[in-house]
């Protein structure tokens, strides 16, 4: 009886893993990019997505921005296409702390240094994307856009070096504070 059931769990050991050598094989076959989508954070995946509609509430880079951001996002976004803006995205709204972290190793990576990659990226302790207060707006004509007509929906460019980054930060009187020279600084 017990051998009968060692040699029944024996079989299925190694169905499996004759099953995982198939998948492994056909997965090496698919090349990078198919290796990369399993081996990522799936939760993640949809904030890597550089192109989404100011107005898709059921992503969670735009769900998960403070609500009035959304709005004010929203009604600009709206306001610019009326005004010949084509294209309006969301190249990235709401991160998760991981996906921060993710980003911050990429630009340690591509710049050398933490200081000089914290010019461009934050920590996820100190990021306004990860708190939902940030948005990053493309492509370049929508954004050179909002820099000049931001102000009036109470979203301002914060960091001079950051043409794309907004956060609704204006004043009661509709004024935006002075711009940093990056957020290092
Ligand atoms: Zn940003």
């Amino acid at each position: 009886m017990i051998s009968t059931v060692l040699i029944a769990i024996a079989a299925l050991f190694l169905g499996s893993c004759a099953a995982l050598t198939t998948s492994t094989s056909a997965t090496a076959d698919l090349g990078a990019k198919a290796v990369k989508t399993i081996f990522t954070a799936s939760e993640d995946d949809e904030l890597r997505e550089s192109q989404v509609s100011p107005f898709d509430d059921s992503h969670r880079a735009i769900s998960n921005l403070d609500p009035q951001l959304r709005e004010a996002l929203q009604e600009a976004a709206a306001a610019a296409k009326e005004q010949g803006i084509k294209d309006f995205w969301v190249t990235s709204g709401w991160r998760s702390r991981g996906y921060q972290q993710e980003l911050l190793d990429q630009a340690i990576a591509k710049y050398g240094s933490e200081a000089e990659a914290s010019k461009w990226v934050a920590s996820p302790d100190d990021s306004s994307h990860v708190t939902g207060n940030a948005v990053d707006v493309g492509p370049t004509d929508a954004a050179d856009w909002l820099s000049r007509k931001g102000q009036r929906f109470g979203l301002c460019q914060r960091y001079a070096n950051e043409l794309w980054h907004y956060e609704l930060a204006a004043d009661s009187q509709g004024q935006c504070p002075a711009m940093r020279p990056s957020a290092a600084s």
